[in-house]
């Protein structure tokens, strides 16, 4: 049975408090808070296992291998990989998308296309928009509607035969909008264009299967999944792992070097240059270990009952607007206070205790879409209680009443 209460108990940060009042944590789009047993993980790594991996012949350096690889099949069993080998450690899902960016610079000629949508964070735009500098390539955009959706007919229309990549977010960070993807890789795959999907935002809440999916790549944050920051993952098909060039040259990711030539590791080091962030690997594989003891559908039910009961309880204000109103949704909501500025919730807010984000999410199309320069986030996550949204809103309300 799902208690929230006990659930509170292994986050020992959900019991600080800030500016004098207990914190209610509303950024977990942004990055999620630890529990006890992953920071638990990271401390006995440390304390017993430290060591570099893979080469050494010590029992240490040995320990610390099978740890880390360990890890990786975890990650393998959670998004149902085919081998492990198609699971490539990263420092993130920017990492992870640049990685792929940087392969296909070599496989994309003038005039071919790819695909972004409307609903993508940065880091789904900028490496794109370099990868077409260097070779030419089209960027096409699928269009977005009021509701923060992405308009499938236009996509229809953008595909054909010089269509050779779809990026897309499996869910927006900034309206929480999950997107269609499993129509949006059937179609890209009509035209024989490969697929990434960032799944930086979907992993908290839904555990996809990238087999069923029939996804080319897919790419995810542990911090955004109750593991630390400065670790992913990319899934990559193996025969797109085995295409694309390596990324980074180093220790690690070489079968042998001379000065005449130099060739590489089979996968998944290949991909994989230098002493990793082993701890991070190994924690990543407790992170899951404890989201999946809860367990996603327990952990979505959850989050969608907090999500109606936030929704229904923010809308009572006047003059509040929510952004992102599709039924397909994580417990997202972004919103804004007719005439004020979002930045100025966000301080009034932070000063009663509580975090949410505010701004562009680092997706300015979207608010250029809405003509807004930003909006107040509240992401909430598993953890999260009904009577902190009741404290969120009365802290909007108190906002709206100061700067009105
Ligand atoms: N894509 C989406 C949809 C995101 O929300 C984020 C993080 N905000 C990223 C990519 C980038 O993730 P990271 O900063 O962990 O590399």
């Amino acid at each position: 049975m799902f208690k929230v209460e006990d659930i509170r108990k292994d986050f020992p940060i959900l019991s600080r408090k800030v500016n004098g009042k207990p914190l209610v944590y509303f950024d977990n789009a942004a990055t999620s808070q630890t529990p006890k047993q992953v920071i638990d993980t990271m401390v006995d790594y440390y304390s017993n296992f430290n060591a570099n991996i893979h080469r050494g012949v010590h029992t240490l350096s040995q320990e610390a291998t099978d740890l880390y690889e360990q890890a990786r099949y975890k990650i393998q069993a959670h998004f149902n990989a085919k081998f492990s080998h198609e699971i490539i450690f990263t420092s993130g899902t920017t990492h992870g998308i640049n990685l792929v960016a940087n392969g296909f610079s070599s496989l994309l000629k003038k005039g071919d296309e790819i695909i972004v949508s409307a609903l993508e964070h940065h880091s789904n735009i900028v490496p794109w928009q370099m990868l077409c500098e260097r070779t030419g390539a089209l960027l096409k955009v699928i269009p977005m509607n009021q509701e923060g959706e992405l308009v499938m007919d236009a996509f229809d229309k953008l595909l054909s035969e010089n269509t050779k990549l779809v990026f897309v977010n499996h869910v927006s960070n900034a309206l929480g909008t999950v997107n269609p993807i499993e129509y949006i890789i059937e179609k890209a795959h009509q035209v024989g264009a490969a697929v990434l999907i960032d799944g930086a935002q979907s992993s908290p809440h839904i555990k996809p299967d990238v087999q069923k999916l029939d996804v080319d790549f897919y790419v995810v944050s542990a911090h955004k999944m109750c593991g630390p920051t400065g670790v992913g993952m990319l899934y990559g098909k193996e025969e797109w792992l085995k295409k694309l060039p390596p990324y980074q040259g180093g220790g690690e990711m070489i079968a042998e070097v001379t000065f005449e030539k130099t060739t590489y590791a089979d996968l998944p080091h290949k991909f994989e240059a230098g002493t990793p962030n082993i701890a991070g690997g190994i924690v990543f594989g407790a992170a899951l270990d404890y989201m999946n003891g809860i367990g996603f559908d327990t952990i979505a039910a959850y989050e969608h009952e907090l999500l109606e009961y936030a929704t229904e309880k923010l809308l009572q204000i006047d003059g509040l607007k929510i952004y992102g109103t599709s039924e397909h949704k994580t417990s997202v909501i972004s919103f804004n206070l007719e005439g004020i500025h979002p930045y100025d919730v966000g301080t009034i807010l932070d000063k009663l205790g509580i975090a949410v984000r505010t701004g562009h999410h680092c997706a300015q199309p979207i608010m250029d879409y809405y003509k807004i320069p930003g909006t107040v986030r509240a992401s909430l996550a598993f953890y999260n209680t009904k009577a902190e949204i009741d404290t969120l809103f009365e802290g909007v309300k108190k906002a709206k009443m100061m700067l009105s």
